[in-house]
């Protein structure tokens, strides 16, 4: 079964790594990259995992969420983990790299291996008649879009992060913050954080004071759709376009006091355990230190832990909940898998992880073996099962974060003991990595 062609679309980090993957099960790889032909934009050079912004993969701490996934990469044997340590330059606790190094290295173990035919071309229709991942990343070329929005579906495919943050259920302080549904409808399984008039001008003034991230040349074509306006975008409207907005208090009332409030900042449980909840209408793009101020001004989120943090750029991402199964495999095509960015993982690190899990369980179809699916207590597992299973209604790409692995089953004072509950959380994860892979 080893002499199968597969075709790898994207040599960025997703698809080397996956390349790479399937080289080392013998599988030989037909990688497509359309760079230097076409440029997306971003990317500034013609290599392959080139890393288009910062220089950073973020943490090595296996007690961050980050790190964590490193850790478990390294364990299933990440290739681009490893050049990434090879060219690592110094930055504390973080692993950050020469990306000119990088780049090189992981180009050369593309050409060492053998298997690989790195292609300089633009795939503009997914393949139809042979194994296929795809790769292409959030800044798929649009002929490819125009070709997985007719293959998916046009409702799942979206162009456009608009993200609202998401903090940690145990952090809310419910002195302030009280359950309640509009009017009483329904189930209260809103969490409702109520401020008074002076509580919301001081909101508004941080709000409208705070810095912006500027959006690059590429992304200022894209139109921010009406009913996902970035709230600084409503507040500079006027003091109170957000009190008649997401922030509307109307039927809201605090059953403790009988008082209907000023404003209220509502928040939607997120994933399926409860441990997260997303502030709803908050989509933003302020600079993160200036969302962590504003978040903590408001009444109930003071020491609120802030899980993800708001961002507004181009993406292309399919609906993942829609369509794949937690091994990246398509539900509608068992030969076609997708990887990177466009699956709804953020981030470096989360791109390369979801590139390997692609590319072994490629190759583990094509060899008649049962694919890998791991279990929500590891960082890798908890990431594909929020990204496929969680609401498909509301889904924007996520990063590693503890919020959404399975819920430690420990007594509450170790939960609140942040620093314990992250240090359990990493040992239960290695203790099962390492009993259970040896690569
Ligand atoms: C502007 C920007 C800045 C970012 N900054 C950061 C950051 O600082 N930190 C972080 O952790 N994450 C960041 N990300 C998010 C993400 O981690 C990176 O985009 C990451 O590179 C995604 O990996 P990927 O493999 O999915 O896609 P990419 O690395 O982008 O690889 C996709 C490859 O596919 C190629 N391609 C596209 N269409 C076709 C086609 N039709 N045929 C052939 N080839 C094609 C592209 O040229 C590209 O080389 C950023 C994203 C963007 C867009």
């Amino acid at each position: 079964m080893n002499n199968t062609r597969v075709k790898v679309i994207g040599a960025g980090l997703a698809g080397s790594e996956a390349a790479l993957q399937l080289a080392k099960y013998g599988f030989d790889v037909d990688l497509y990259e359309m760079r230097p032909l076409k440029t997306t934009g971003a990317h500034t050079t013609d290599k392959p995992a080139e890393f288009v912004c910062s220089n950073s993969l973020g943490s090595i701490d296996p007690t961050n969420a980050s790190g964590l996934l490193k850790q478990e990469m390294t364990i299933l044997g990440s290739y681009l983990i490893n050049v990434a340590k090879e060219s690592q330059v110094p930055a504390g606790n973080a692993l950050a790299i020469d990306r000119t190094v990088f780049s090189q290295k992981v180009e050369n173990l593309i050409q060492k291996s053998g298997k690989i035919n790195l292609i300089r071309e633009e795939i503009e229709k997914i393949p139809p008649d042979t194994p296929v991942i795809i790769a292409s990343g959030p800044l798929t070329s649009d002929s490819l879009a125009a070709d997985i929005k007719q293959f998916t579906g046009s409702e799942h495919l979206h162009f456009f992060d608009a993200i609202a943050p998401i903090v940690e259920k145990d952090s809310i302080n419910f002195d302030k913050a009280f359950y309640a549904s509009r009017y009483d409808k329904g189930e209260a399984s809103y969490i409702n954080c109520p401020m008074n008039k002076q509580e919301y001008e001081k909101f508004y003034e941080i709000l409208t004071n705070a810095p912006k991230i500027e959006l690059k040349e590429f992304e200022k074509d894209a139109k921010f759709f009406e009913s996902c306006l970035p709230i600084e975008v409503l507040a500079a409207r006027g003091i109170d376009t957000l009190r008649y907005g997401p922030m509307k208090p109307v039927g809201l009332v605090d059953k403790r006091t009988g008082i209907e409030n000023y404003a209220v900042v509502q928040l939607r449980q997120d994933n399926v355990s409860g441990t997260m909840y997303n502030l709803v209408g908050f989509q933003t793009n302020l600079k993160w230190g200036s969302q962590k101020e504003l978040l903590h001004a408001i009444p109930g989120l003071e020491n609120a832990n802030i899980l993800r943090y708001g961002v507004m750029h181009r993406n292309t991402f399919i609906n993942s909940p829609s369509l794949l199964e937690p091994t990246l495999q398509c539900r509608k095509r068992k030969d076609l898998f997708f990887a990177g960015q466009i699956t709804g993982t953020e981030g470096y690190t989360e791109s390369i992880a979801s590139g390997m899990l692609a590319g072994i369980n490629m190759a583990r179809f094509l060899n008649n073996e049962d694919l890998l699916t791991l279990p929500d207590i590891t960082m890798l597992g908890a990431l594909m099962k929020y990204i496929t299973t969680c609401d498909k209604k509301h889904f924007q790409p996520i990063n590693s974060n503890w919020g959404i692995v399975a819920e430690l089953v420990a007594d509450k004072k170790i939960k609140k003991n942040k620093k314990l509950k992250t240090e359990m959380l990493s040992n239960r994860s290695l203790d099962y990595m390492n009993s259970n892979f040896n690569i």
